[in-house]
């Protein structure tokens, strides 16, 4: 233990202190990294904290100085590896005043927590008492004012890391998206059994005073039934569920039946809802055979989803910065991220709300409990009771508002379109409208046989539907032909089949083919119906959104395979694998796999590549595997997207690699190619691929008994949905300041603006490349 008595100089560099808290949560460890590589980059500090407030309490060993190849290789890696405790010490004031001291000591006066609610209020609490802590120290004699003076202000930064996601004020805490994944990986295999045996299960998903973990395993894997502790049933709930689920299986068919019980579920007067409960009633009253699943601690290992990678590293990243703009007012920050925007918001406003919503539950004010939650959250719940109780009556629309709603494919496949459609045609039978599939494309819908068009346009039945709710690919089929080839049949087919409105889903040519249609509206009343496109592909190169469906699944694909290239490099350690991604002219996927894998460089289109770039690069290999000396040695990883460069391709970069090395390592070409379209959609595909369907569905129906010229006359009658920044907008195609006009740029099939870009100087920054001559 250190005493009073060790001199303390004023640190010349800041000093930074990490700690995770509470339970542990994949993407940890992502963020740890973040936080010191980022820390060292702006030439302070870093030091990790073991074992949570336990560690800086205890001080000594636990508290120790982190360099910056101690953190290779972490990204990958599950839970946390600078432990996480409870800390009872901590919580008394004592405690605290031996953390206190301990952080002088080591001339640290700056936080970054990784915890839960209960986390992030310990460190609220510290930083208010941290100048009564030191006067304290003082008047005890453990510290002098001359050691304290330099460390007048402590800064506290927060970090949401959680499986449940329960923060309030953030979509999406660090680990919860992984988490997601475990209980739907799961699932999914239950399914199988389910489906054979014709079997009920209860799946028993954590979460005991948020119901985040459910609802969106429910909205993932279509559950018939979901409990979740903010919404209590009404009374008679037996009833009514097995009124559901008896419908399912009996009048549509159904052979599986899932129910989600989060382990917090409830009834409304507070009673404990169980899955064992569950399982009696279904097999007493309706004769189902059930089994219960309890998922249990599967839900919190493994390694983290690409989700929780990139966003570890992004947020950590921003804690850091935060750290060093904070003046002694500003009042501690928290990390958050509002769909897809990365933001700074006052912490102890979010536990607050967060604490508010349990209040609310334990008061029985359901109601405002989900008012406090994140809008997002009620948005999913009613997405997913709009697609779980097809054909209700109180949902239903009169007559006259009800539309036959096309639904077509366009472009290369991607996960989650299957998903949106089943969302799409579960939501037009809850009201009452015609969901009509048109398969294989524009190809599919102007087929013509006899001289006559008869378009493989079909009325999708619910039962089969439902089944495409984990399904990647494109079940009614998809095509790239656009509707130009051949628009005077398009336009008969229309008629024909008499839509009132097209639900385009997929990637630049869906966009392209809502283009087409909308500028088609001058000679063809037909296509003076809603044209609605839902970005889809894995290139994510769409205008008008920062996400498209299809991107995530990928990015899961490729860290999957990156991590067992860059294993099987573990035991020559002198590898570097130059591997070449999709995505067309736009170098997303590639950037975000690079953010999430802690990839030395990214080589992407818009910058491309020229030979100073590759010579620096090898210099800075050669350097990189000098200093490589580490427990976590494995491959290095340059991705490259398939249209960085004519010239050096991704064999070339290879051997050039090789060639300069002169057998200090050597290096590998790798090509995933189709493969990185992915099996199974991640689940934030397929939840995004509900929310948003469902919202094209509702934007559709508000032209419901509009006139032609009424809808023409409208530029949100061609529109695109997408994610911007940190709202969910629908854009228009036409006008002024539509984005065929604005945000296109059509010979490189991407947008004008690529958000993304600047994420290129974090991944240079945390690999270490933006370093001159690199990290030390
Ligand atoms: P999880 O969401 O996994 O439960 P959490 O961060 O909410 O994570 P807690 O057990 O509530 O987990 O808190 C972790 C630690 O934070 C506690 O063991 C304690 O050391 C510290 N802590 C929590 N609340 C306070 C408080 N009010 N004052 C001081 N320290 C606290």
């Amino acid at each position: 233990m250190e005493t009073a008595k060790i001199p303390v100089q004023p640190p010349k560099r800041r000093r930074i202190g990490v700690l995770t808290s509470g339970g542990d949560a994949p993407g940890m460890n992502g963020a740890v990294r973040a936080v010191v590589r980022m820390t060292i980059h702006c030439d302070c500090e870093a030091y990790a904290i073991f074992e949570g407030y336990e560690g800086l309490v205890n001080g000594g060993n636990m508290i120790r100085q982190v360099h910056w190849e101690d953190v290779r290789g972490w990204l990958s890696r599950g839970g946390t590896l600078i432990g996480s405790a409870r800390s009872m010490a901590f919580r008394e004031r004592a405690g605290r005043m031996r953390a206190a001291k301990n952080m002088v000591l080591r001339g640290i006066d700056a936080l970054v927590v990784c915890g839960g609610d209960g986390s992030l209020t310990g460190a609220d609490v510290f930083r208010e008492e941290w100048p009564s802590l030191l006067a304290d120290l003082v008047g005890a004699g453990e510290l002098t004012q001359e050691q304290i003076d330099p460390y007048k202000v402590l800064n506290i930064v927060g970090l949401v890391g959680s499986i449940d996601n329960d923060m309030s004020g953030t979509d999406a805490t660090i680990g919860c998206y992984s988490s997601l994944t475990r209980i739907c990986d799961a699932v999914d295999d239950v399914f199988d059994t389910a489906f054979s045996h014709q079997r009920g299960f209860v799946i028993e998903v954590m979460g005991r005073h948020c119901g985040w973990l459910a609802l969106m395993s429910a909205i993932s894997t279509g559950a018939d039934w979901l409990f979740i502790p903010e919404i209590p049933p009404r009374d008679d709930w037996e009833d009514d569920m097995c009124s559901i689920i008896t419908k399912n299986r009996k009048e549509r068919g159904k052979r599986r039946t899932i129910v989600i019980v989060a382990e917090g579920a409830q009834d409304r007067q507070l009673n404990k809802i169980s899955s064992a409960t569950v399982k009696d009633i279904l097999t007493q009253r309706l004769g189902l055979d059930t089994r219960v699943t309890v998922l249990g601690h599967t839900q919190r290992g493994g390694a983290a989803c690409a989700y929780d990678r990139w966003l570890s590293t992004l947020q950590g990243v921003e804690a850091v910065r935060a750290v060093l703009e904070m003046s002694p007012e500003s009042p501690s920050p928290v990390i958050t991220i509002r769909e897809n925007k990365i933001m700074r918001t006052p912490l102890m406003e979010a536990v607050q709300a967060t604490k508010n919503v349990t209040a609310k539950i334990h008061a029985k004010d359901f109601a405002a409990a989900m008012t406090l939650r994140d809008p997002e959250f009620k948005e999913y719940h009613q997405a997913y009771l709009h697609t779980a109780t097809p054909e209700h009556p109180k949902l239903m629309l009169p007559e006259a508002k009800r539309m036959r709603i096309a639904i077509i494919h366009v472009g290369a496949p991607a996960g989650g379109m299957n998903q949106a459609t089943r969302a799409a045609v579960a939501y037009c039978l809850t009201r009452g409208h015609t969901p009509l599939a048109i398969h294989n494309g524009f190809p599919g819908l102007c087929r013509h046989h006899a001289d006559k068009p008869v378009g493989s346009v079909r009325e999708v039945k619910w039962l089969e539907s439902d089944s495409w709710v984990n399904e990647g690919g494109s079940d009614i089929g998809t095509n790239r032909s656009l509707p130009a080839e051949d628009m005077e049949s398009t336009a008969k087919c229309f008629e024909l089949y008499k839509f009132d409105a097209l639900f385009v889903v997929g990637g630049f040519e869906a966009f392209t083919a809502v283009s087409q249609l909308r500028q088609a509206r001058e000679k063809y009343d037909a296509f003076k119906i809603p044209l609605i496109a839902l970005p889809a592909t894995i290139s994510n190169n769409v205008p008008g959104t920062e996400y498209s469906l299809g991107s995530d699944t990928c990015l899961n694909t490729l860290i999957d395979f990156c991590d067992a290239i860059r294993q099987s490099a573990s035991s020559s350690r002198r590898r570097v694998f130059v591997i070449e991604t999709q995505g067309g002219k736009s170098g997303y996927i590639a950037t975000m796999a690079g953010l999430s894998v802690g990839a030395v460089a990214v080589y992407i289109p818009e910058e491309g590549i020229n030979i100073k770039m590759l010579s620096r690069d090898i210099d800075f290999l050669r350097d990189n595997f000098v200093r490589d000396k580490g427990a976590n040695r494995a491959g290095k990883i340059i991705l490259r997207n398939e249209c960085a460069s004519g010239t050096y391709t991704t064999q070339v970069i290879a051997d050039m690699i090789k060639e300069e090395a002169k057998g200090r390592f050597e290096s590998r070409a790798a090509v995933p190619g189709h493969f990185q379209q992915g099996g199974k959609p991640s689940p934030m595909d397929r939840v995004r691929a509900l929310r948003m369907s469902i919202k094209c569905m509702q934007h559709i129906e508000t032209y419901a008994g509009k006139s032609v010229d009424e809808v023409n006359a409208d530029p949100l009658s061609a529109a695109v949905i997408g994610v911007q920044g940190s709202q969910v907008l629908f854009s228009p195609m036409g006008g002024e300041s539509g984005l065929e006009a604005t945000e296109t740029d059509w010979s490189r099939r991407r947008p004008k603006s690529e958000f993304w870009l600047n994420l290129q100087e974090v991944v240079n920054v945390l690999s270490g490349r933006s370093a001159p001559g690199g990290q030390e």
